[in-house]
């Protein structure tokens, strides 16, 4: 934990200013975060300790819920101001949970990520029938699900299986080396629950009844 705070505040002091839609600057009182969208304005309501970062994440614009912390629906209108790099992690690991973890052990040469089909083949119970998933059903569904623009701002590290890259998103969708060097890297080294979700569906849809 401790070690995840320093890198944090080295990455601040160096320059680091933005985390998925979040701006992250200097203040006089500590660190300011606010909506990347939000720039300018002076109507913001104000913020000022880590826990309020739960809600701030929790539901978009509209009051729905947030089940995915990284797609791009980060309601607007707010300021958090916290007074040290701690409390910038902790208010982190609401708005983007993990994600300066895996940047950490992505930085390190420690993060091995994992084959849609083996995340997959380990699902039991209701989530097995998603064994039967097909190549060419993943590459849709990946394409519906994670794009960047209206689904997850993460950058993809796995494979549909080995020698099977997703084929049907951009190429910077893949490359963690393309994000800024002041921008966090929010990185999937794993499918997620919500992926996988989906994939239940699209076999159950897909699949001829007996
Ligand atoms: S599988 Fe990864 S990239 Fe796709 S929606 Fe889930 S977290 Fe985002």
């Amino acid at each position: 934990m401790r070690d995840t705070t320093q890198e944090l505040e080295r990455w601040l002091h160096a320059g680091g200013k933005l985390a998925g839609q979040i701006s992250i600057a200097c203040a006089d009182d500590g660190w300011e975060l606010r909506h990347t969208d939000d720039a300018e304005r002076g109507d913001l309501a104000a913020f000022s300790k880590w826990e309020d970062a739960r809600s701030l994440a929790n539901f978009d614009d509209a009051g729905s819920f947030r089940p995915l912390k990284t797609a791009p629906n980060l309601r607007h209108g707010w300021r958090l101001v916290l007074r040290d790099a701690h409390s910038v992690r902790l208010a982190l690991d609401y708005f983007y949970p993990a994600m300066l973890g895996v940047w950490l052990a992505h930085s390190r040469g420690e993060l091995v990520p994992v084959e849609f089909h083996e995340t997959l083949g380990r699902q039991t119970g209701m989530y097995r029938i998603t064994q039967k998933l097909t190549h060419e059903q993943a590459q849709r569904l990946i394409a519906k699900q994670c794009p960047s623009n209206g689904g997850c701002l993460k950058t993809i590290l796995w494979q549909i299986s080995k020698g099977i890259p997703v084929s049907l998103l951009p190429p910077e969708k893949f490359r963690a080396d393309a994000t800024p060097a002041d921008a966090l890297p929010l990185l999937c080294h794993e499918a997620c629950n919500i992926l996988v979700a989906a994939a239940r569906k699209m076999v159950k849809e897909e699949t001829p009844a007996p």
